[in-house]
This record gives structure tokens, sequence and C-alpha cells, in this order.
């Protein structure tokens, strides 16, 4: 197992740069001439490039997979430690998320998923944890709360939210919609500030800020409807969309899948460790030069890149303007994500909101690790951002603000300093996706822009990712159809 990316700390070790990874595919190519054109150039071997290359390659096109780091899965990877899987990305999955369900249909995984929470030991309590002290509740009176914080912060239409986003998987923002995506979740509360006790703020900021890692001002209250409409307008809903069911044997695990059955196709050449640097195009052709100056040509492109590294890419003619816009712009999510295992037992059901002076805003048990001990997955952001390698004492004090535990182990990739992220799940700013929602998702000649980054439906996703990757391939397959739609 490779060990190039992310972190580890234990007390007999320290500090160590690199964690196994279980996506990374060997050998690195199997390009065997350069002289090939390709029917289609795939850029990026996240979720989105891997359904696209998978899909027109089985469709008969011939298909280049370029792919800038090691391995497959982009912001969703696994490591596994000890025969435990540590997600370092993208991790939970709902068979509400139509792309999603799908594939886990297609591979037969439907029995592979795991709930993350075990309400039934130890301190079984919600924690509450602000610079005045702890409170403590149990989970009921957490729904509670959170639900009563959640229903005033998206209440704008007395159907919560219902007629702001009526079609969540739309990308028609009505001229309400749009008056929302100008306003930031900051401005939302000082609307209903005098509506919310101290502790539903409390609790509805938090959340917001897990959902967004930005700032309260950098979070588009739009895009903060748009999830909540996903999850079905409901606080249920959220918990079960985007924080409860995970693969057992890692996210890693389900992308493999993908890269398997397009390689089985006999269609599929790819090369990894193969940052791009330039992309030239026109007409009917399309250069693609690595770092390293190889050259690789196409007929068509599939660009999966995420919108907050795609400026470091040259393309020749230039990006349109609306797009090198949108990403000079960019995304606002600098989510912190760190793993602890702890030998402490008893938290394995504690959930806690430790705000709004902790670097990390919300933890969890996760899992026991099969050392038995408690495995606590938590999330910061921009507010208090930090980088978690760069003071471990900090970051273990981070853990210690939910509640006392004795950190045997942390885990963690630091997204904001990673080159071909630039950060982690989008999340618009205001104004982002009303003025450049279409500008990120037009083509330009024989380039198809595809990304997580602006899906539709599940945008910010895995299931937005699988719903880019779908696109793509339809759009260049119809081309090589001769058709403008299969
Ligand atoms: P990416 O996965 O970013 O893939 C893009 C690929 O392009 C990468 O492999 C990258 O290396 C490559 N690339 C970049 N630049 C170049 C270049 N110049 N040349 C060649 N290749 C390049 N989603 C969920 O559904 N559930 C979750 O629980 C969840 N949690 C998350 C937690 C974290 C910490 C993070 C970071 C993300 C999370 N997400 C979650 C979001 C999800 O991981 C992403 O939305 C999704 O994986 C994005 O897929 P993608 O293919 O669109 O982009």
């Amino acid at each position: 197992l490779a060990r190039k990316h992310g972190y580890s700390w234990t007390k007999a070790q320290g500090l160590r740069a690199g964690v196994p990874s279980i996506g990374v595919i060997e050998p690195p190519s199997n390009v065997k001439s350069t002289d090939t054109v390709y029917d289609v150039i795939v850029v990026g071997a996240g979720y989105c490039g891997l359904t696209a290359a998978r899909d027109a390659s089985l469709a008969g096109l011939k298909v280049l997979l370029l792919e800038a780091r090691d391995r497959i899965g982009g912001r969703s990877w696994s490591s596994n430690i000890e025969g435990y899987p540590y997600e370092m990305g993208g991790t939970w999955v709902y068979w509400g998320q139509a792309n999603v369900w799908r594939e886990i249909a297609r591979y037969g995984m439907q029995d592979e998923l795991e709930i993350s929470y075990d309400f039934s030991r130890g301190i079984n309590k919600y924690l509450l944890s602000t610079p005045q002290g702890v409170q403590t509740f149990s989970h009921e009176e957490e729904d509670a709360l959170m639900q009563s914080s959640l229903a005033k912060l998206v209440n704008v239409d007395g159907c919560h939210g219902r007629t702001v986003v009526p079609f969540p998987h739309s990308g028609v923002l009505s001229p309400e919609a749009r008056k929302y995506d100008h306003m930031s979740v900051a401005d939302r509360i000082a609307e209903i500030k005098n509506d919310l006790t101290p502790n539903e703020r409390l609790c509805a900021e938090a959340f917001v800020l897990l959902c967004s890692g930005g700032t309260l001002e950098t979070t588009s209250f739009y895009e903060f409807l748009h999830w909540w409409a996903l999850s079905g307008y409901s606080y249920e809903g959220c918990i079960d969309y985007l924080v409860k069911y995970k693969f057992r044997g890692g996210q890693s695990s389900f992308a493999i899948r993908f890269f398997r059955e397009a390689l089985a196709s006999g269609n599929l050449s790819y090369s990894f460790n193969s940052p791009v640097a330039t992309v030239q195009h026109g007409g009917e052709s399309v250069q693609i030069t690595t770092r390293a100056g190889k050259i690789f040509r196409g007929t068509k492109m599939i660009c999966a890149i995420p919108l907050n590294v795609l400026n470091d890419v040259k393309f020749d003619p230039p990006l349109a303007t609306g797009r090198k816009a949108a990403a000079t712009t960019g995304h606002v999510n600098q989510c912190v994500k760190v793993h602890a295992e702890i030998s402490d037992r008893d938290l394995r059901s504690f959930t806690g909101i430790s705000y709004p002076h902790n670097g990390l805003i919300y933890g969890f048990g996760d899992g026991t690790t099969p050392a038995g001990n408690t495995h606590v997955v938590a999330f910061g952001g921009q507010h208090n951002h930090f980088h978690p390698e760069e003071n471990v004492e900090h970051t273990k004090a981070a853990f210690e603000g939910f509640a006392p535990m004795n950190i045997e182990r942390l885990v963690f990739h630091n997204w904001s300093k990673d080159e071909f992220a630039k950060g982690a799940w989008f999340f618009p700013a205001p104004g982002l996706i009303s003025t450049h929602l279409k500008d990120m998702r037009a083509r330009e000649c024989n380039i198809v822009f595809a990304c997580s980054d602006w899906a539709l439906g599940w945008r910010s996703f895995i299931d937005g990712a699988i719903e880019e990757g779908t696109r793509a391939a339809i759009t260049v397959r119809a081309d090589f159809a001769g058709r403008s739609k299969l």
C-alpha cells in the first residue's frame, strides 16, 4: 500500500506523513504508444472521471484516463490502518441518492454499508460545548433542538423552503432562489436572531458550518436551502442523506469497481502520476501535455478537474470568460476532517458541537476499531481554520473541545494544501451559483466540463460526481453518433 498522502500521529511514532491508500493503481500506466489518437481523453479519476471513462469505454470509444495522483477517487479516498478503514474525504452515501444507488446496485454492494452511529452505550449523549461550559442532552433532545433550529433557519416561505427550491434536481433558479443565493447564512441569521434561542442559534450555525466548511458570511443561503431540499426538507433527512451510511470496506472499495469495469472493456488506456499542464484544442482535436512533457492526442476531452484547480491548467484557446471567473472565485469549503482513535470506549455513542471557540465544530463516535477503541470523526472549516499537521497538540486539544479523551491515534488529509483539490467538497459563497452555474456546465468546442462541483442535484457529493460523469459520457457518445442528444 502506497503511503504518499495524508498524515497519522500516534504516541509511539509521532506525526508521520503518508498513510496507506487502498486506491493506488499498479502499474501506474498501461499506455503503450503516444502515437494513438484517442476518441476521448478523460482528465481526472475522481468519481466523475471514473464514471465518464467507464461509460465511454463500454460504449466502444477508445478512452485515455489521465490522473495527476497515483490513485483513483480524487476527493474520496480511504486509508486502512491495522484493518480499519479511515475515510479521508467523501464517506456517506444513501439510497435516496439516485445516481449513487444505481451504481451500488450495479456492483451488488447493497449489503456492504454500515451505520456510523451506535446510540447504545456509555456517554450516550449530545454534548453542546461553548466557552461558558458543556450542556448535556439526550439524542432525542438533540434531534428536537436541531429540528427546531433548522426549521426556523429555512422557513422563509411558511413551507420550510419548499416553494424556494421546489425541484432540487433542477438547475433553474427562480427570482426568489436567486435572492437567497445573494444572501449569506450570516444575513439570514441576522433576520431571525430574535426568534432563535441561544442554543438554537449555536446548533443552526454549527450545522451550517459543517455543511459549508466556510464561514457564515461566505456560505450561500440558497445552497444551504438546496441541501435541505435534497434531504427531503427535514433534519431527519439531513442525517440519513449526509452522515449515516458508509461502506464497511471504505469508499475506495466502491471506486475501484468503476475502474475495473472500464478496464475489462478493453478500451481503456490510463496513466496515473500524470498531472496535466496544458490543453490545446480546436475543431476536432485536442492535444494534452503533462507536466512531465508527455503529449497525448484525442478527438474529444472530458475535463473532470475540480473548480478550485481549473485555473492551474493552461487552456489554449483560454477558458471562456464566465468559467474562468468562476474558477478564480472558487468555492469556499476548507473543511478540516480529522479522525481520532481513542481508548475511551464510553464515547462511542456521543455526538457533539464545540462552537464558536473551537477549531473542530462537529464530532461524533463513528466506529469501533479492531483494538476495541472508539473512532471519533470531527469537522472544522474556515471558521477557526487550522492545519492539523502543523501543531498536533492544537489538534488534540480541538478534539478535547468535545469531551476529555485519551487520543491514541490521529488520521487525516489536509485538503486545503492538496494541490489537486485546494479545498474539500464544493460550497459556494453568495452569488456564485446564480452568476456562474451555467458557465461552469457549458461545453467549449470539443471539451465537456464535468464535475461534482457543478452537478444539478447532489452538487458537492459523490452522487453529483456520478451524475456529471454520466452526462459527460452521454454527451460525447452523442457527438460520435452525430446527434445533439442520444
Ligand atoms: P474529484 O474527486 O476532485 O476528482 C478530480 C480528479 O482530478 C482528482 O483525482 C484530481 O487529482 C484530478 N486532477 C486535478 N487536477 C488535475 C490535473 N491538472 N491533471 C490531472 N488530474 C487532475 N461526498 C459525499 O457524497 N458524501 C460525503 O460524506 C462526503 N464527504 C466529504 C468529505 C471531505 C473531507 C471531502 C473532501 C469531500 C466529501 N464529499 C462527500 C464530496 C465528494 O468527495 C466529492 O464531491 C466527489 O468525490 C468529487 O468527485 P469529482 O470526480 O467531481 O472530483
